[in-house]
């Protein structure tokens, strides 16, 4: 199939449509001031083929994409032990919300929503002090994604700093969640990885690429016999997407799209064919359920061209 001439014929489909509807995130001015006119898309394979098109090498906030590196970063490190905490179920609510936090007495629903997010750095952290506190759970995930990509990334330190200036319903779930004994650390150093991994800048083709593992069983996307999670993990990864990983548009995601995809507000999703390759796509304007508008209709064009769906 020729992925290049599918990617452009997409972006030259949905450019009359940049910035006719949606909101870009607004809850920070370093979001707030991002062009909505703006739609990238990239795909690698698992023979590492690669396509692009659009603004695909624009670096963006990857926000809540990064809950599937923490997440991996975890299995790897915690195995089945982690599971203890955190949830697999599907909230049916919005990203931050904290209405079953109380409910389920502190224990989120799945790793894909904030209050699950802060629990698997609360993990990160952790195992950093097992270490004897070498380095740094935030160093460990830029680690990762930098070998992933094969290139450094890098937190935007501005984005980090407004996360924490006005991250209250993030600091209330991570009080919320230490006040039923579910955190181990310190609120704040739970919080200053959670809002770092947010702050990580990258574009359509460093993601495509970094999440590649994710389309082929687990295997490292270019460094040959190179395993990030094995097979068991990988699908559990990507079953989670599917159920959780667009919050609540996470059933209508999966009748319109078909495929396991984890939405970030800076307009970003990555999306993953098992078997054949992974999708990064990025639009800042979003739906009220915080997904990109124009990157889940980029999804849509997407399977629809190519027929390609885990149905
Ligand atoms: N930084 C945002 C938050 O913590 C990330 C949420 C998201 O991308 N859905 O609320």
């Amino acid at each position: 199939m020729n992925y290049q001439a599918v990617l452009e014929d997409i972006v030259t489909t949905l450019r009359p449509f940049l910035g006719a509807d949606g909101k870009v995130a607004s809850y920070i001015p370093a979001l707030a001031c991002i062009d909505p006119k703006q739609l990238g898309i990239a795909l690698h394979t698992c023979n590492g083929e690669e396509a692009a098109a659009g603004d695909s090498a624009t670096p963006f906030s990857i926000q809540s994409l990064s809950k599937v590196f923490t997440l991996t970063l975890a299995m790897q490190r915690l195995g089945d032990a982690l599971w203890e905490r955190i949830g697999r179920e599907p909230s049916g609510s919005a990203f931050n919300s904290l209405v079953q936090l109380e409910n389920e007495q502190g224990k989120p629903r799945n790793p894909f929503i904030n209050a699950g997010a802060i629990a698997v750095a609360d993990r990160l952290v952790s195992h950093v002090q097992g270490k004897g506190n070498r380095g740094s759970a935030k160093a460990d995930i830029l680690a990762l994604v930098s070998s992933l990509c094969g290139e450094p990334i890098e937190f935007d330190a501005e984005v980090a700093a407004s996360e924490a200036a006005t991250g209250y319903r993030n600091i209330a779930l991570a009080n919320f969640m230490k006040s039923f004994g579910k955190l181990d650390n310190d609120v704040e150093a739970v919080l200053d990885t959670y809002f770092h991994q947010c702050a990580i800048r990258m574009n359509c083709q460093q993601l495509a690429r970094a999440a590649g593992f994710l389309c082929c069983d687990g295997a490292h996307p270019f460094e040959q016999d190179s395993e990030v999670t094995n097979e068991r993990q990988t699908r559990r990864i990507n079953a989670l997407m599917l159920t959780c990983g667009t919050y609540d548009a996470a059933g209508d995601v999966a009748f319109n799209i078909g495929l396991p995809c984890k939405s970030g507000v800076g307009g970003g999703i990555v999306a993953v064919v098992p078997d054949r390759l992974t999708l990064a796509v990025w639009s800042p304007a979003l739906d009220a359920t915080g997904n990109s508008l124009l990157g889940m209709k980029a999804l849509e064009l997407f399977v629809a061209k190519t027929g390609l769906s885990v149905f």
